[in-house]
């Protein structure tokens, strides 16, 4: 099969690729437009890889992106490409709008116009998914969770603009029949992920010595989902999700931000026992809460699990174990990002 990713230098989009290369034998097609986020190093090892193929681009370029359609012949397009961090679209939203609405209206047009020339099986099979957020929905109270049917209520500026790029995935769908899928996902951790993200964050922080900053009394939740079952519910959804449909995509782990540092406290303690301090936890600090923090999400993830048989096969405790020994094992990579673009500042705090 012939995948064309857009934003696949990023953290999800290079291990959904990983995954797709190395475990399905698929072709990928990588458009990205290398922005602070993107990592060539994650996927250097494909160069020489005839399945892999990469061009940088940005997706507002809507005839770039009709070119390569028309060239590759894309038997899929899922597209990852955002700006994706909080903290940045409070500081700065115009990329935000710029990436996330305009550009996906332009990858819109761009994949409606491959779609109309296309025919047959191509025809038939072709699908374009939309990764999302459960952010679109707003925040939850301590009970509840986010289903597929739940009204959005966006609060960030990131939230919003995702919620309108699925608005408007939804209205191609509708409107001028495109087939497409939606999915909306809790928070990942995983190998590759920027820095700036409160889990590689923290890790690296503990593994410098640094201190750990924690917005407000740390008690906001989240449910946590580890990459690579995200990766694989995509799949699922590519190759048998039903058109114009919504997937919420969901690890059931919720934890609080605070929980989050703990337990990567304690198992850098296990691991890597300091010879400065007693314990990571001892790095703990607070600080002024982001503006508008959301208090709580959670998925319910039912759909996903009863029509496409999806579940996630990484508890939180070993998924969480696995990513610090990643980062350990992988300093090079994390170095690389401090040496060239990134000092672990905390963003967004006005
Ligand atoms: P990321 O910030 O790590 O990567 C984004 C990638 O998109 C980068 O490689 C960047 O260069 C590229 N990009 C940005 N603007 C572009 C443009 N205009 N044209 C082409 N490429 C562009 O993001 P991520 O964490 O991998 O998230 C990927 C997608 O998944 C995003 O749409 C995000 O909203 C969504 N999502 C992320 C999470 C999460 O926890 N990280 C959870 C749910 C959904």
């Amino acid at each position: 099969m012939k995948i064309f990713v857009t934003g696949g230098l990023g953290f999800i989009g290079s291990n959904f690729i990983i995954r797709q290369i190395d475990k399905y034998k698929n072709q990928i097609f990588n458009y990205d437009k290398i922005t602070y986020a993107a990592n060539n190093e994650n996927l250097s090892k494909y160069s020489d890889n005839a399945l892999y193929y990469f061009l940088k681009g940005d997706i507002n370029d809507k005839s770039k992106l009709i070119d390569q359609f028309n060239y590759y012949e894309p038997d899929y397009i899922i597209n990852f490409a955002a700006e994706s961090h909080v903290d940045r679209s409070i500081d700065g939203p115009g990329a935000f709008i710029n990436t996330n609405i305009v550009g996906t209206f332009a990858l819109l047009q761009a994949s409606l116009e491959y779609y109309k020339n296309i025919s047959g099986h191509k025809k038939n099979n072709f699908k374009f998914i939309h990764v999302s957020t459960d952010e679109v929905y707003g925040s939850l109270g301590k009970k509840g969770y986010f289903r597929e049917t739940t009204p959005y209520n966006p609060s960030s500026p990131y939230s919003a603009s995702k919620a309108s790029s699925d608005h408007l995935v939804r209205a191609w769908n509708h409107t001028y029949k495109m087939p497409c899928i939606i999915t909306n996902c809790s928070n990942n951790y995983g190998p590759y992920q920027f820095p700036e993200k409160l889990v590689p964050l923290m890790i690296i922080n503990c593994l410098k010595h640094q201190s750990l900053p924690i917005y407000g009394k740390g008690d906001n939740i989240r449910d946590w989902l580890y990459v690579s079952d995200h990766c694989d519910a995509l799949y699922e959804v590519m190759l048998n999700g039903r058109i114009g449909q919504t997937y919420n995509i969901g690890g059931n782990e919720e934890r609080s931000n605070l929980e989050i540092v703990e337990t990567i406290c304690n198992v850098i303690d296990k691991k890597l026992p300091s010879k400065k301090i007693n314990s990571y936890l001892d790095l703990i600090t607070y600080v002024k809460d982001r503006p508008g923090h959301d208090f709580r999400y959670a998925i319910d993830a039912s759909k996903i699990k009863k029509e496409l048989d999806w579940k996630p096969s990484f508890s939180f405790e070993r998924g969480i174990e696995d990513t610090i020994q990643w980062y350990i094992n992988n300093e090079n990579w994390w170095t690389n990002i401090l040496d060239r673009n990134y000092n672990l500042e905390r963003l967004g705090d006005l």
